[in-house]
């Protein structure tokens, strides 16, 4: 197991683990730690990669722990005091061994690494990748129509490794020989612009609250990214306004990906087709800010609650489901049985529409959704909409209770420091940019947004926070 930030000793670990036939947990410090705790008992370490700052978490979850053999910390220099087994520091375990392996022949279908999803709706649930899965989708993703990078790029993953391997980019980026770049447990805008010049950095990848920090980083000292060329943006949706601030501001053309732990985890990318870059800027940023296009070998369509097949013509959103050869086929401890439907289908729990050329337009988690009067609000379009207003610096939106539509969006927002947008400002703003009937009954303007352990807005937690909230009309 691993409980550890980007470092290039962590991905030292993602090839030397699997290599001996061994599998990598990369817990997640982030998580709350009842749920680290949940994760880590099913894996069963016997040893343990801890950096000196996440020590004190694997302390405290040593009776979780009973096969511990050995722990190793990833930093130079004496090893801090521990109660755990046998520790010691990761420079002096590889100290005099030899720097090449000729890999082991074993099953391709052998575990090598395991990742839990961030548990937004209960318990995480644990995704267990194979050789076979790992190196299918470092191989799809690493073909240039989908993360394009070549031996001239430099990559910066901010996302963490214990979120799906870097998305796949641990393995990816070292298999077009790309330089890696790593943050370590830095990750705010000051820290990341400094590594992205100093490193001259081409091609980051992260969540979009990451960035947000940086874009206003950038700004507030008027800075310009000059390296960087492409960031890949997923985890959730890329609002239009980000887009734009990235080509605008910095030159900068955001990738938009989606995907899900689950499916290793790529599934779609923004790919232009022959003559989509020659658009003017408004329009690129439109095929942007959808979710891409199907990555090759990964299958999706979309269905009604009955499970009967919908069309892909941009006219209706159903449930997306997906299939391909790095696509869970069940979790461990047999969770979610629901989720597996037949000949191989993933039920993602994701709401979206597919248009005729392919491209999918997220339109919420299913249980994010706002379901008013019967139709169908996307939480995700509102949020978009809400950011490209002037003073708001984040938003989010959740249903609320109404006696008569049954749910009815409630826009929560942060504004930015001495800002002085209003709800009628905001109200105003959103009016003509979305369908009447999709406007917030009511905006709440908050001091910060919840995050999850991934970096992405806590819906569940807003609406926890939320839960004796009730509409001005109600
Ligand atoms: P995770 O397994 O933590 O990566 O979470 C996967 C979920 O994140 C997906 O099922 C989506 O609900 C959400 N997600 C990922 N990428 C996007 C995106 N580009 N747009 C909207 N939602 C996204």
């Amino acid at each position: 197991g691993s409980l550890a930030w980007n470092s290039h000793r962590h991905l030292e670990l993602f090839y030397g683990l699997p290599g001996l036939g061994a599998a990598l947990h990369t817990a997640n410090p982030r998580l709350p730690p009842e749920h680290v705790a949940y994760t880590i008992d099913f894996a069963g370490y016997e040893w343990l990669f801890v950096d000196p700052d996440t020590l004190p978490l694997a302390e405290s979850l040593a009776p979780r722990l009973p096969k511990l053999r050995r722990v190793v910390v990833m930093a130079p220099g004496p090893v801090p005091a521990t109660s755990l087994p046998d520790p010691i520091g990761y420079e002096e375990l590889i100290a005099g061994k030899p720097g090449t392996l000729r890999w082991p022949d074993f099953d391709e279908k052998t575990a090598s690494s395991l990742c839990y999803t961030s548990g937004t709706t209960g318990n995480p649930k644990g995704v267990l990748y194979s050789h076979r899965s790992t190196v299918l989708h470092a191989m799809m993703s690493s073909n240039g129509a989908v993360i394009p990078m070549n031996p001239d790029t430099t990559v910066l993953p901010v996302v963490p490794m214990f979120h799906a391997n870097a998305w796949g980019l641990v393995y990816a980026g070292p298999i077009c020989g790309a330089k890696m770049v790593f943050p370590g447990p830095k990750l705010d805008g000051a820290s990341i612009y400094e590594l992205l010049d100093k490193e001259q950095v081409t091609l980051s990848a992260g969540v979009p609250t990451v960035w947000l920090a940086l874009l206003d980083y950038c700004a507030q000292n008027k800075l310009k990214m000059s390296s960087v060329k492409r960031t890949l943006i997923g985890g959730s949706a890329v609002p239009i306004s980000m887009i734009e601030r990235f080509w605008k501001e910095h030159g900068v053309e955001v990738v938009h990906a989606w995907g899900m732990t689950e499916m290793s985890p790529l599934g779609t990318t923004t790919r232009f087709n022959r003559g989509e870059r020659d658009l003017p800027d408004a329009e690129r940023f439109a095929i942007t800010a959808k979710a891409g296009r199907p990555v090759y070998g990964c299958e999706m369509k979309i269905i009604d609650d009955a499970g009967n097949d919908l069309p892909s013509d941009g006219s209706v959103s159903g449930n997306l489901v997906v299939r391909g050869p790095w696509i869970v086929k069940g979790y461990m401890k047999g969770d979610g049985q629901g989720q597996f439907l037949k000949d191989d289908w993933f039920m993602t729990g994701d709401v979206c529409k597919i248009e005729k050329d392919g491209s999918v337009v997220i339109t919420d988690r299913s249980k994010d959704v706002i379901k008013s009067g019967g139709e169908w609000i996307s939480s995700i379009d509102l949020e978009n909409a809400a950011m490209g207003c002037p003073g708001v610096a984040e938003a989010a939106v959740i249903g609320v209770a109404h006696p008569k539509w049954d749910e009815r969006p409630l826009l929560i927002v942060v504004k930015r420091p001495e800002a002085s947008v209003t709800k009628d400002d905001l109200l105003k703003f959103l009016n003509g940019k979305i369908a009447k009937w999709w406007m917030p009954d009511d905006v709440v303007a908050v001091e910060a947004i919840p995050l999850g352990a991934t970096g992405k807005i806590d819906k569940k937690l807003i609406r926890q926070q939320m839960a004796d909230y009730r509409l001005p009309s109600v």
